[in-house]
C-alpha cells in the first residue's frame, strides 16, 4: 500500500516488512508500477505464501530480540489519594483491593521474577512504579525498599505519580537511577482543580506545581502529561502561558505530552468525537506556540524523519504482546497496566514463585498473523492488530480486534511529524 503525506509518500509492502518514506516523484513512480533502485524493496517476485513465510521469520526474529528484556511494572497499591472522576481504575476500587499494598516479601518475589525474565537482557533493566498512586506518604517505607532494592540490582526507574505527595520522595528518587517521573496537570488551574481532586474534593493544582518546582531544584527529569478534551484544548493557551512564565518550557529536564484518544477507544460509537479531539491536539502541537507539547500516538513513526530512518514494522501492537509484566500487590501478574485488577485476565502469579497461565501464550501469539481480520489488512504493519485490552473489553475476545479506521489516525500523525521536522530544519539558501 502507499499513501501521501504532504510532499512525501509512505510505502508499505504487504507482509514483507518493507516500510519507507520516499519523495513524491518516487511515490508516483511506484503507483505507476515503474521500478527504480530506491523502490526495489517494494516490489517482490515472491508468491503471497513465500512472502508471508518471510515476514513470519522476520517477526520471530524481532520478537526474540524484544523479549530478551522485561518491561516490568510494580503496582505499589491500588489505593490513591485522589478521586479523579475519569480514572480508569474506578471500576476495580473496592475496600479489599484498596487496602492491599506491597510488602517486603512481595517486593523480593517480584524482583526475583524480574531477574528471571531479564536473564538474557543485554541492556538496561527497566522498572516502572505505578498504582493506584505509588507515592503516598503512608507507603513511604515500602517505596523506599522498592527503590533501594531495585537500585542494588541495577534497575532504572520510571515513576507515574499524580505528584501530590512527591515532595516526600524526592531525595529517595534522586538517589537512584531514574529515567523520568511522569506527573499529570490536566489544564490550567480552574480545569485541573475540577478533575484532579483530593478525597475531600479539593483541587490539587498548587500542590503539584510546588512539587514540580522542588523536583526541578534537584534536576529530576519530568514528563508533564495533560489529558486533553475540548475543554482543556480551548484553554491550552493559558496552560502554555503558565508553563512559560515559570520557565518550564526552556528547562531541558521537563518534557510535555498531550494525551488524547489513547490506544484504547472503549466506545467505538464515540470514535468520530475522539478523532476530532485527536486532530485538534495534532494541530495545536504543530503550532509554533505549542510545539513544546509532544503528541505521539505512533512514536516509532517518528524514526521515519530521523537522519537514518529505521522503521520496524508492527507485527504486534504493543509491549503487552512480547515483554510487559505488571506485578500487583496480590501477587498477580498482568499483561498491561490498564488491565491491573482484572483478575480473570491475569497472565500468571509471582507468589509463591513466578508461574504463567494459559493466557500468557494467547498474548504472546497475538501477532497480525494470528488475527484473521488483520492478515489481509493494508494497515497491519502500522497497527499491529490494535489494543488487546480493547479487544477484550469490546469483543470479549483477545483475537477479535475492535478495529477502526487506523489510516485516519496515522495520516494526520505523519503530517504532524512532517510539520515539526520542517519547523526544525534551517531555511535553505
Ligand atoms: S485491527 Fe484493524 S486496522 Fe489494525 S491491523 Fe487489524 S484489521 Fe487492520
Ligand atoms: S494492550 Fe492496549 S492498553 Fe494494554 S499496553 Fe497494549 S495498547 Fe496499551
Amino acid at each position: 500500500m502507499v499513501f501521501a503525506v504532504k510532499d512525501k509518500y509512505l510505502l508499505l509492502n504487504g507482509l514483507s516488512g518493507a516500510v519507507s518514506l520516499v519523495d513524491k516523484q518516487t511515490g508516483e513512480k511506484f503507483l505507476e508500477g515503474e521500478g527504480s533502485e530506491e523502490l526495489n524493496p517494494f516490489f517482490t517476485h515472491l508468491s503471497p505464501e513465500e512472502e508471508a513465510e518471510k515476514a513470519q521469520a522476520f517477526c520471530a526474529f524481532l520478537r526474540k530480540k524484544a523479549s530478551q528484556c522485561a518491561d516490568s511494572t510494580i503496582a505499589v497499591t491500588y489505593d490513591c489519594n485522589l478521586r479523579c472522576p475519569y480514572c480508569y481504575e474506578i471500576w476495580v476500587k473496592n475496600p479489599q483491593m484498596m487496602n492491599m499494598v506491597m510488602d517486603e516479601y512481595k517486593v523480593d518475589k517480584a524482583y526475583a521474577a524480574m531477574e528471571e525474565l531479564n536473564a538474557q537482557c543485554p541492556g538496561e533493566k527497566l522498572v516502572t512504579l505505578t498504582g493506584g498512586e505509588p507515592l503516598m506518604r503512608k507507603n513511604a517505607d515500602i517505596v523506599q525498599y522498592i527503590l533501594r532494592k531495585g537500585d542494588d540490582l541495577g534497575y532504572k526507574f520510571t515513576l507515574f505519580t499524580n505528584g501530590v505527595e512527591l515532595h516526600s520522595f524526592l531525595s529517595e528518587i534522586s538517589s537512584v537511577n531514574t529515567e523520568f517521573v511522569q506527573i499529570t496537570l490536566d489544564g490550567p488551574q480552574p480545569i485541573h482543580d475540577q478533575r484532579r481532586i483530593s478525597r475531600s474534593g479539593k483541587g490539587t493544582f498548587n500542590a503539584i506545581v510546588r512539587n514540580i518546582e522542588k523536583a526541578r531544584e534537584i534536576g529530576l527529569t519530568l514528563l508533564i502529561r495533560t489529558n486533553s478534551d475540548p475543554d482543556v484544548l480551548s484553554r491550552i493557551g493559558e496552560l502554555a502561558h503558565f508553563y512559560r512564565e515559570r520557565g518550564w518550557v526552556d528547562d531541558p529536564h521537563i518534557h510535555f505530552a498531550m494525551i488524547h484518544v489513547c490506544g484504547q477507544i472503549m466506545n467505538l460509537e464515540d470514535y468520530e468525537r475522539l478523532l476530532a479531539v485527536y486532530r485538534q491536539v495534532l494541530d495545536l502541537a504543530a503550532h509554533e506556540d505549542f510545539r513544546f507539547f509532544e503528541a505521539s500516538p505512533y512514536a516509532k513513526l517518528g524514526s521515519l524523519y530521523t537522519e537514518h530512518p529505521r522503521f520496524w514494522p508492527s507485527f504486534w501492537n504493543c509491549a503487552a504482546v512480547v515483554n510487559r509484566y505488571v506485578f500487583d500487590p496480590f501477587g498477580e501478574v498482568y499483561p498491561c497496566r490498564a488491565m491491573l485488577g482484572w483478575k480473570e485476565h491475569r497472565i500468571g502469579v509471582y507468589i509463591p514463585e513466578l508461574s504463567f497461565e494459559e493466557a500468557v501464550e494467547k498474548w504472546r501469539n497475538r501477532t497480525i498473523f494470528a488475527l484473521d481480520m488483520c492478515r489481509e489488512c493494508d494497515m497491519a504493519l502500522l497497527c499491529g492488530g490494535g489494543c488487546g485490552y480493547q479487544s477484550l473489553l469490546v469483543n470479549k475476545d483477545l483475537y477479535t480486534p475492535a478495529c477502526f479506521d487506523v489510516k485516519q489516525i496515522v495520516a494526520p500523525y505523519l503530517e504532524y511529524m512532517h510539520e515539526r521536522r520542517n519547523a526544525h530544519e534551517p531555511a535553505q539558501g
